[in-house]
């Protein structure tokens, strides 16, 4: 599946759209077609650097909501089509 992702080249550069492959969810994942997604504090505080540095380029955007795409084989609480919110730590 292909997607777009907002990627933070380096710490207080602007962001670059960028598409990529995203792969089949492991059995303990859920793959999600996101609708939205928040850019909180935490995330402004990634973009300066005061979370510390990182090591090539990062992504920002861990509050989203979206619908349950794709399941892997151990998960039960969700399945395809489901409307999910998420927040990804
Ligand atoms: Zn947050």
């Amino acid at each position: 599946m292909k997607c777009k992702v907002a990627i933070l080249p380096k710490i207080n550069e602007p962001f670059v759209i960028e598409e990529c492959d995203l792969s089949d969810p492991s059995p303990a994942q859920v793959r999600l077609k996101v609708k939205t997604c928040t850019i909180c504090h935490s995330d402004i505080h990634s973009v300066k650097g005061e979370h510390g540095s990182f090591e090539g380029s990062g992504t920002v955007g861990h509050e989203i909501a979206g619908i349950v795409d794709a399941v892997g084989s151990k998960v039960t609480y969700v399945k395809p089509g489901d409307r999910v919110i998420a927040c990804i730590v």
